[in-house]
């Protein structure tokens, strides 16, 4: 007779043991059973030498190794001689009036029907027992002179099913535990991972990203998500989504998913498996005392599949993304301070330089052409000495603005230094960026500033591969030029073609 346990428990339990153990007590039974049926009659020989057979099938079966017995094969043979053994018994005990018979007959059919050790057994344990009350109504009202053959019949049937009873419940909790241990150990590696995708990387939206996407494997969740929620202004911002790796801070409104509010506001777990349209999990993620955000899964079925130990590893889960996502942010600052400069908010002379090889790097390969401005106000020293050094800090900041307002999106505009800036104008011809300087000086004059009135700057051109080959060769050819415009009396832009002009 074939038992299985729930699905989801099958690939973990090591089934066959316990199979072939209430196995050998079904044997017991029917051999018990039959062998008592026909004590002292001439077919006793082969009445046991059937019960020999079912033994010996179930010590072959022993022998069958535990990779292939939750095969197809193995289990067709064990229905084939089940089917079998359990025939003959049921044929040896056909006489309808014997309640054997019948309650024989009602097991092998509750096992067919269920295959559930525990509601086959009881249901043995129940129908020795009616068996029991009818035997001892006999006795006791109607017939004084009960064989002791019967009774023992009876007492076994008794004791037998008890014992099933008791193995099966105990398999099932087997299969409960084994269950709950290797959920466990998959909880605890998908840990191990997630922990090595948090230190082996600084990118806050890889680490995420990676983050949910083994959660909603592990959970076999329809979607898992981590929602940022900004403190000030309560608004929800989904930063990453198990299925969409290209989503990044979409906005989404709280009021509308009360549960994540309702978790944000009681920085408390939330479970709700009866959620439209899907179950929902709102873990907070909370790291040194303030809430960040939330992690937010979608699935179906959770209130089967939440244990204590899914509640403790969402925990786990949500401080180490908590934090995760912490140090990823501080790592950003960091980059972002390294690559900024604090006075104008504009890139670094660092990060000019690196970004200055990287475009020429590309120009060279796809056969652009590249240009750069040097740009450097005039006079500024009159300005720091007349107004007060503050007051030259102000200026810098504003033309700062007004270089970076003028630039398209692929252009880069940086502080150079001191009161000069650059700006790399990738694909851009030496013409179209003689043009693009002349606009910012334009609009640099322009600028009015209050209490100061206003400034001019000198740009410098140079264009790849017109006048300069090389990253070094770029600034130098910017920088003469730069001193040509100064020379030629500044407030202008100057480049060499294949003469040096000023204009
Ligand atoms: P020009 O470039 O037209 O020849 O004259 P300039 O006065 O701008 O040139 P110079 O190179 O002689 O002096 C640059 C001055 O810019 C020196 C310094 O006082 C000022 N400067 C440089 N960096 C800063 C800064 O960060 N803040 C302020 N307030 N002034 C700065
Ligand atoms: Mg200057």
């Amino acid at each position: 007779m074939m038992a299985s346990v729930p699905t989801q428990f099958r690939p973990e339990l090591e089934h066959r043991k316990a199979f072939l153990l209430l196995r050998w007590l079904l044997i017991v039974l029917a051999s018990y059973l039959i062998l008592f049926s026909y004590l002292g009659t001439g077919s006793f020989n082969l009445i046991f030498g059937l019960a020999v057979c079912f033994s010996l099938s179930n010590i072959a079966f022993t022998l069958v190794p535990h990779s292939q017995f939750e095969g197809r094969l193995v289990r067709n043979m064990i229905d084939v001689v089940d089917v079998g053994l359990v025939g003959a018994t049921l044929y040896l005990l056909r006489d309808p009036a014997t309640p054997l018979f019948i309650a024989f007959f009602g097991i092998f059919l509750l096992t067919l029907k269920w295959r559930d050790f525990k509601l086959v057994f009881f249901s043995i344990f129940f129908v020795s027992l009616l068996f029991g009350v009818f035997r001892n109504v006999v006795l006791f009202g109607y017939q004084l002179d009960v064989s002791v053959e019967e009774f023992l019949t009876q007492a076994l049937f008794f004791v037998v099913s008890i014992f099933y009873v008791f193995i099966a419940e105990r398999m099932k909790l087997d299969a409960a535990l084994s269950s709950a241990v290797m959920e466990e150990k998959r909880y605890a590696e998908v840990m191990v991972e997630i922990t090595r995708a948090v230190s082996s990387s600084l990118n806050s939206g890889e680490v995420l990203f990676e983050i949910v996407s083994r959660l909603r494997d592990v959970l076999g969740a329809i979607e898992c998500s981590i929602v940022r929620v900004d403190a000030k202004t309560n608004r929800g911002y989904i930063m990453v989504k198990s299925t969409d790796a290209n989503i990044r801070d979409v906005e989404i409104d709280l009021k509308e998913q009360p549960e994540l509010q309702e978790a944000y506001d009681s920085r408390r777990i939330l479970v709700a498996p009866h959620a439209k349209p899907h179950g929902l999990v709102a873990v907070p993620m909370i790291s040194r005392d303030s809430v960040l955000g939330l992690i937010h899964v979608r699935a179906e079925g959770l209130d089967r599949s939440l244990s204590e130990a899914n509640l403790r590893f969402f925990e786990v889960m949500a401080s180490t993304v908590a934090n995760a996502l912490r140090n990823a942010q501080l790592f950003e600052e960091v980059e972002h301070h390294a690559r900024t400069d604090f006075l104008t908010g504009l890139p670094n002379h660092r990060f000019f330089q690196a970004t200055l090889s990287a475009e020429l790097g590309r120009a060279q390969r796809h056969n652009h052409q590249l240009s750069l401005l040097i740009i450097d106000l005039d006079f500024l020293k009159e300005v720091n000495d007349r107004f007060g050094h503050p007051s030259g800090d102000t200026v810098i900041r504003l033309v700062a603005d007004t270089i970076r307002t003028s630039c398209r999106e692929f252009d880069l505009a940086a502080r150079y230094g001191g009161e000069e800036f650059t700006v790399i104008l990738p694909e851009t011809p030496l013409a179209g960026a003689v043009q693009m300087a002349d606009r910012i000086r334009e609009r640099i004059a322009a600028k009015y500033i209050p209490g100061i009135g206003s400034i001019t700057a000198s740009i410098g051109v140079s264009s790849y591969p017109v006048n300069a080959l090389t990253k070094e060769d770029l600034i130098r050819v910017a920088d003469q030029a730069l001193y040509v415009a100064k020379g030629g009396g500044r407030d202008r832009v100057a480049y060499f073609n294949y003469q040096m002009v000023t204009r």
